[in-house]
């Protein structure tokens, strides 16, 4: 009989494990629980959300799942570097070997969902929106359900239950699932925030506009300037939007309390974009109130033979290193060679997934503590030279590796955006040399 699979969460990484889950015949049927809308039915200005970037590691994971890594470049804008903006309008630009693809989160999910809904019925697949999972029995395997809209679905009832045989918590950074499992013996969870808040920002570029300095197919980043470091990225609609990062007790950025103080903030400090911002960019990126950004160390992801955690729920970290959707996605893929080898059974799955991927994401954690410092740790001055002395390292790193190859590994960045390399290994390998940069 198929086994029953609730997923919390309809982030990418849920999204996709019912895809790999479905596509292995009929062993499973799927559940989706999701706390928000639908995202299909909003209009795009009502979602929060943010871009990422897809290296081969997310690419990898999608290309499983026939037409998905196509639709994603459709949707997205191809990258093959980036810029590195300085003060008084000088840049670098730093080529990458392969092309990376950069879209909008809600747009992967969209994409996600849409090929989901295409390709399985309701026999196999059920989705369930503003649903929020609030209680959790690991020994009668039942959840507990509340309703999240303001107007309760006719079909669902006030609070309700649902059983399961195999759940799996792709919940995200705060994940409920994660926080019961916290009352399991043994399972133990570090997490910490990072002490830089993020706000996301959008603006209206038309292609006209668009000069070498703001190319289409860059990543662009302005370090730096009044403590706060501005990612942002072309989109398919002509809008470069990301987001600005700064460190919580020193910027500007988190007291603006006026439209014209935003405009000119960004006149000042990154008139290349600045001049793009109009009243009402400014207005909704005044209104948007600061996130925060968790880190999670777990020190294993499974329980027994029926509960999993998957994604940032398992290891969230930060977005300064554009590696958290990409990790999401392996760990479908991971996950799925798994069941390969041990031909479903969970109880081995689980356990060796376990085993090969918490080594993985704690040093994924430990090199994305490395662009950002912890809580407490963080004053501007040393924040920036610290940047400054990672990109000259790198720097000369890249060009050792050019001449030789043989003796000196490709730069960390070239590792982590252009190989599949798993995090374990360029940990080793740059452990020393990060440990001193931060010395
Ligand atoms: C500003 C920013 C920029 C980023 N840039 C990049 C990048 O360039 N590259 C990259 O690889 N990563 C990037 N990331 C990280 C990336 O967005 C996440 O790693 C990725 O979204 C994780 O996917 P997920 O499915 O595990 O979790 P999520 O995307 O967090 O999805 C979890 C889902 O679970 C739902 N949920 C939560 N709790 C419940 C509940 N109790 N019941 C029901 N549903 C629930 C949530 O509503 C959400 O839809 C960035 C993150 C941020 C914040």
């Amino acid at each position: 009989m198929a086994k029953k699979v609730v997923i919390i969460g309809a982030g990418p990484s849920g999204l996709l494990l019912a895809h790999y889950l479905l596509k292995r015949g009929d062993k499973y049927r799927v559940e989706i629980y999701e706390r928000l809308s639908d995202p299909r039915t909003l209009p795009f200005a009502r979602v929060r959300t943010h871009p990422v970037t897809l290296n081969e590691r997310g690419l990898r994971a999608l290309r499983h799942i026939d037409g998905l890594v196509e639709r994603v470049r459709e949707i997205g804008e191809d990258v093959n570097g980036i810029v590195l903006h300085y003060q008084k309008g000088k840049y670098n630009q730093a080529p990458r070997k392969s092309l990376l693809v950069t879209l909008d989160r809600t747009k992967l999910v969209i994409a996600l969902l849409e090929s989901l809904t295409n390709l399985y019925g309701e026999s196999r697949l059920n989705l369930f929106f503003n649903c929020q999972c609030q209680q959790i029995d690991f020994e009668n395997k039942a959840l507990r359900f509340r309703p999240n809209s303001e107007k309760p679905l006719t079909l669902i009832p006030h609070e309700f239950t649902v059983y399961y045989d195999f759940l799996v918590g792709a919940d995200g950074a705060r994940s409920t699932v994660r926080s019961h499992l916290l009352g399991i013996d043994l399972f133990e969870c570090d997490q910490k925030y990072i002490a830089a808040d993020y706000k996301p920002l959008n603006l209206t570029v038309p292609d006209e506009c668009i000069t070498t300095i703001i190319a289409k197919d860059k990543i662009h980043y302005w370090l730096h300037r009044q403590n706060t470091l501005l990612v942002l990225q072309h989109q398919r609609d002509q809008t470069m939007s990301g987001v600005i990062l700064f460190p919580r007790q020193y910027s500007q950025v988190a007291t603006f309390i006026s439209v014209a103080e935003v405009l000119k903030f960004f006149h000042k400090n990154f008139p290349e974009i600045g001049k793009f911002m109009t009243e009402a960019d400014a207005e909704t990126f005044l209104n948007r109130p600061p996130s925060r950004i968790l880190t999670i160390r777990c020190n294993r992801y499974h329980h027994e033979d029926h509960v999993l955690l998957i994604g940032d729920a398992a290891h969230a970290v930060s977005s300064s290193i554009s590696q958290g959707c990409n990790a999401a996605l392996d760990d479908v893929f991971v996950l799925n060679n798994l069941l390969n080898r041990y031909a479903d059974n969970l109880k081995v799955t689980l356990l060796q997934y376990s085993a090969t991927r918490t080594p993985e994401a704690h040093a994924l954690v430990n090199l994305a503590d490395y662009a950002f410092m912890r809580e407490g740790a963080t004053h501007p001055l040393r924040y920036r030279n610290l940047l400054f002395e990672f990109i000259g390292r790198e720097f000369v790193i890249k060009t050792l590796h050019r001449l030789f190859p043989w003796v000196f590994p490709p730069s960390l960045v070239d590792l982590l955006f252009d190989t599949t390399v798993p995090y374990s290994e360029i940990w080793r390998k740059y452990k020393n040399w990060l440990h001193q940069v931060k010395n």
